[in-house]
């Protein structure tokens, strides 16, 4: 099916667009359709190894430090505009390798943009300390870069989720390679194109398409990498951070959740609806931060399940091209593994209020599934779905829903649901997660930090604090 994209497309290292060195490629389906739509270099240890040779020249020529931080502001806000004249060919991008919406594929350029502009702005901005250390002496401290950053990427956001770490990278000296996700790769490859045509130097970011343990794994082993920037599951993570490990080097790890609303009886049950269901129907549910456990006081439990059941049933599940309000899962290998853990939900005994099965027709879509009557002990409770599949648990008193929602590995995101401000801090305050929403899933935005807590992951993305992930400090002491 023609999709106004273009069906052959190449890896961008040293400035460069090429084929994988062996020639292979990667057939990119659309998740709508499970047709193939476009080609993509299937990139391997001698693409990463050519990747990371560029910008280690380019790190050690001194190509981002020694552009002044305002110039390279600039440069992230040049990469914003001509992003903005791409925007169509993203969304369709999206909406295409991804199953966004249309709508939601724009949105991720209107994300994409602000991440540059915001950490352009804060480019100039991020300073050191001067010591007083007493007469004859100077001492103050600088933010080092760490040299050649290896990011990878997830599937479901590849586009805001590379920008951010390659602005963060960029605007504080290092030089980067990023392997792109296998199943929706397109839009990174338009955003390079984006950073050739803004002036970004050769070498300074490279983007290399592959699967992970042809492409993934030699990037985060390789000797000549200085920081890696992971944001996948807690499994890869793992091998991730062995490789790490076995050579010292920081990394800002980025996993999964399984992130808990906790509704109280005085919440407005509508808009908590709402809100829940925008949490976990959003992109299919395929967010780390998706409002996956519904924990609510039993009092009103009933009346917030029939409440986000009518929700549900609001969502047209189709392709984006035919205007679909919820898109497919991303492949048939996580669609089979979702209606597995939904089938180990059933004869564990949970109530599946609606959905569960995939809808026959092309493509790999699930509705809207909720499961009722659910005990913290199920594997529903505590593994990820990361698809469009609620679980509900009832609790008795506030104690009772804090240790529910701690008592997974996961620590990303959490959120409260009430119209008493002291149980809203009083829960927020005892909550392990990264972030707590209160009366809103996903309060926040670029300008707030991001991250998990426990095995969902540490380091923060997003904010201020995401560019102390990417420096190290150096302390200078000049006796005069
Ligand atoms: P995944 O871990 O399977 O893959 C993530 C990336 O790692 C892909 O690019 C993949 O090619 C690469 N990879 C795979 N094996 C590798 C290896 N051995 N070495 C190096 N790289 C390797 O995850 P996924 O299924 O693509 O994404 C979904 C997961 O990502 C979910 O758990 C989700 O919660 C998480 N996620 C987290 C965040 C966050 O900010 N915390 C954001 C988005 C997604």
């Amino acid at each position: 099916m023609a999709t106004g994209l273009q069906s052959h497309w190449h890896n961008f290292i040293d400035g460069a667009w090429c084929d994988a060195a062996d020639g292979r490629t990667i057939a990119v389906t659309d998740p709508a359709t499970g047709e193939t739509i476009a080609h993509v270099p299937r990139g391997g240890k001698a693409d990463i190894d050519r990747a990371v040779a560029a910008a280690r020249r380019a790190f050690n020529d001194r190509l981002m430090v020694s552009m002044t931080p305002a110039k390279r502001g600039e440069l992230m806000f040049e990469i914003a505009r001509v992003l903005g004249t791409m925007a169509d060919e993203v969304a369709v991008a999206e909406m295409r390798d991804n199953g966004k919406t249309l709508a939601a594929g724009y949105k991720e350029v209107e994300l994409t943009q602000r991440y540059l502009t915001y950490y352009g702005g804060l480019a100039d901005k991020l300073e050191g300390r001067q010591i007083p250390l007493g007469d004859g002496i100077i001492d103050y401290t600088v933010h080092m870069p760490y040299g050649v950053s290896a990011q990878i990427v997830p599937w479901n956001g590849p586009l805001p989720v590379g920008a951010r770490s390659i602005a963060c990278a960029l605007i504080t000296g290092n030089t980067v390679v990023l392997k792109s996700p296998e199943d929706s790769p397109l839009s990174l490859f338009i955003l390079a194109r984006a950073m050739e045509k803004a002036g970004v130097p050769k070498g300074a970011v490279n983007i290399v398409c592959g699967y992970g343990l042809e492409a993934g794994a030699p990037l985060v082993a390789h000797p000549d990498i200085d920081h890696i920037v992971f944001t996948g599951s807690v499994e890869t993570g793992k091998s991730v951070l062995r490789a790490a490990a076995e050579r010292v080097i920081p990394a800002v790890m980025e996993l999964g959740g399984k992130s808990a609303a906790v509704v109280y009886a005085d919440a407005d049950l509508d808009r908590t609806a709402k809100n829940v269901a925008r949490g976990i129907f959003h992109h299919a549910g395929q967010i780390c931060s998706a409002a996956s456990r519904l924990l609510v006081h039993h009092s009103v439990h009933d009346a917030l399940v029939s409440r986000i059941k009518a929700e549900a049933e609001t969502r047209t599940v189709g392709p984006g091209v035919e205007g679909a309000t919820m898109g497919p899962v991303i492949s048939e290998k996580q669609l089979s593994r979702i209606e597995a853990l939904c089938a180990a939900g059933v004869s564990e005994g949970a109530t599946l209020v609606t959905g569960g099965k995939r809808l026959e027709r092309d493509g790999f879509f699930l509705p809207p599934t909720i499961f009722a009557g659910v005990s913290p002990a199920m594997r529903i409770a505590n593994e990820e779905f990361f698809g469009p599949v609620l679980v509900v648990i009832p609790f008795a008193t506030p104690e009772e829903a804090v240790a529910i929602a701690n008592g997974t590995d996961y620590g990303l995101a959490a959120g409260v649901f009430t119209r008493d401000l002291h149980l809203a801090h009083w829960t927020a305050d005892r909550l392990v997660a990264g972030q707590v929403y209160v009366n809103d899933w996903w309060v926040g935005g670029v300008e707030t930090p991001f991250g998990g807590a426990k095995r969902s992951g540490y380091g923060r993305e997003k904010g201020q604090e995401a560019l102390l992930g990417y420096v190290q400090t150096k302390n200078i002491g000049i006796r005069l």
